[in-house]
């Protein structure tokens, strides 16, 4: 899509400041693409630099992390953090472990989290971090070491009300704890509310391990209540088998569907009868095993190396696993075989032209940073039990998530209206999200 000049102009300037971060570039463009109306209605966003000082972090920090192999070799790797908007907060957003990460993918992520958590509605800024680590076949000594040698250097640049991490790829409950560890034994203190995703006897809340999956369904079954549809019977391919993944096929179940197919860095598995929760949860959370293990324990289902999980018949499809996953191939390949609705678990997992050729083909599209936006929210209740030293039921966390992804589908479907693209999640969640950290930032001032 073509941006108006004053846009291009702005994204011109993104691209030469940011040489070679190709993501970054990617998710900037696709929100500048929604903004056109905008900034011709609010003129003063223009006149207060709101573009420009939205596409620049507040901060970014590179630190190098030593640490040391079960065989007493020392290994470095790079650790960011990078503080992008603190206009709706405290920074927010997770840390993740892959080889994949450079700065870029930080930037792409942090920037993408500042809509997404305007979107939810609640008091939370966007951030992100992470690092090159591999997380992948480390002893579980290896990766306490690493978690430790990482958050000492993060340790002097968070704080509960200053910038709270939580998980995201190759980071779950485990790593949580150990960094949180080591932050409480630097630091002296018991700040339970400097990160979430904790467990639940040490200040973690109920439902956050479920909630990117639940939310996303949550929101797709929104999307499908409009034209008075539900998921009762419907036939579902869910890439991944993380934790966005497996949770998202608990729910599915629980509301009639039935999850074909899932995936892993190896290959996919389709199992036509439905894919077994308590099976995925055990091979992927306790043994942390490959996706190929649950075909060969499971003659129902058949293990596909390689290859692309959209090739498999479905009517809806929840990409769950990473950025740039599906791309036009698979796009193509869902519309052809009659999918309907893509709602994306994942930060970013469509390629541009995927997202044009949904649009053009006729099916519902949810993006990342609304459909996903659970996770966080449920971060954002954790931070509020801690504040007030209070533990919900699952039950109680559970409503208040489902009725923040109701408030975000109300909210992304009203905003595509408004600026006449209805049904548009796009358009409606950048709007939304954006507009919301402009005119925080336009209240504080020039800062
Ligand atoms: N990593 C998750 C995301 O992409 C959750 C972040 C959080 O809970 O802070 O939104």
């Amino acid at each position: 899509m073509e941006l108006s000049p004053t846009l291009q102009e702005e994204f011109d300037i993104v691209v030469r400041r940011n040489p070679g971060e190709a993501e970054f570039h990617q998710a900037v463009r696709e929100v500048l693409e929604s903004l056109d109306p905008v900034v011709k209605k609010r003129p003063e966003y223009v006149e207060y630099g709101i573009i420009p000082r939205i596409c620049e972090p507040n901060r970014q920090i590179i630190f190098k992390v030593n640490w040391q192999d079960d065989k007493g070799r020392v290994h470095t790797n790079r650790g960011f953090r990078v503080q992008f908007n603190s206009a709706l907060g405290p920074y927010k957003g997770g840390l993740r472990f892959h080889p994949s990460v450079y700065l870029g993918i930080i930037k792409f992520l942090g920037f993408e989290q500042i809509f997404k958590n305007a979107l939810t509605g609640m008091p939370i800024g966007g951030g992100k971090g992470g690092s090159d680590f591999d997380p992948k076949g480390k002893s579980d000594h290896e990766i306490m070491r690493f978690c430790q040698a990482f958050m000492t250097e993060l340790s002097g640049h968070i704080g509960h009300d200053i910038d709270v991490p939580a998980g995201d790829i190759g980071v779950g409950g485990r790593e949580i704890g150990y960094m949180f560890g080591q932050y409480k034994r630097m630091t002296g203190r018991y700040e339970s509310g400097v990160l979430t995703g904790k467990g639940l006897t040490w200040g973690g809340s109920r439902a956050r391990t479920e909630a990117t999956g639940y939310g996303t369904v949550f929101f797709a079954d929104e999307m499908l209540k409009l034209s008075n549809e539900s998921f009762e019977g419907k036939k579902v391919v869910v890439s991944g088998s993380g934790n966005v993944a497996i949770y998202a096929l608990e729910k599915l179940n629980q509301l009639g569907a039935t999850v074909v197919a899932m995936s892993d860095s190896g290959g996919y598995i389709v199992d036509e009868g439905g894919i077994d929760l308590a099976q995925m949860q055990e091979l992927k959370e306790v043994r942390r095993g490959r996706i190929s293990e649950y075909a060969d324990a499971n003659s129902s289902a058949r293990f596909v190396e390689g290859g692309q999980i959209w090739d498999v018949p479905c009517d809806i499809a929840l990409p769950c696993a990473t950025q740039n996953e599906l791309s036009i191939g698979g796009a193509r390949a869902l519309i052809k075989n009659g999918c309907t609705l893509v709602a994306e678990g994942a930060n970013m997992p469509s390629t541009p032209d995927a997202i044009r050729a949904f649009r053009d083909g006729g099916v519902r599209f949810a993006p990342g940073k609304a459909a996903n936006a659970g996770g966080v929210a449920t971060s954002a209740l954790e931070m509020q039990q801690n504040a007030s030293r209070d533990s919900w039921s699952f039950e109680h966390t559970e409503e208040r998530l489902q009725d923040i992804m109701v408030g975000i589908h109300e909210r992304c479907a009203e905003t595509a209206e408004e600026y006449g693209r209805p049904g548009d999640y796009v358009t409606g969640a950048n709007i939304a999200g954006f507009i919301r950290v402009a005119d925080a930032m336009m209240a504080l001032g020039v800062i």
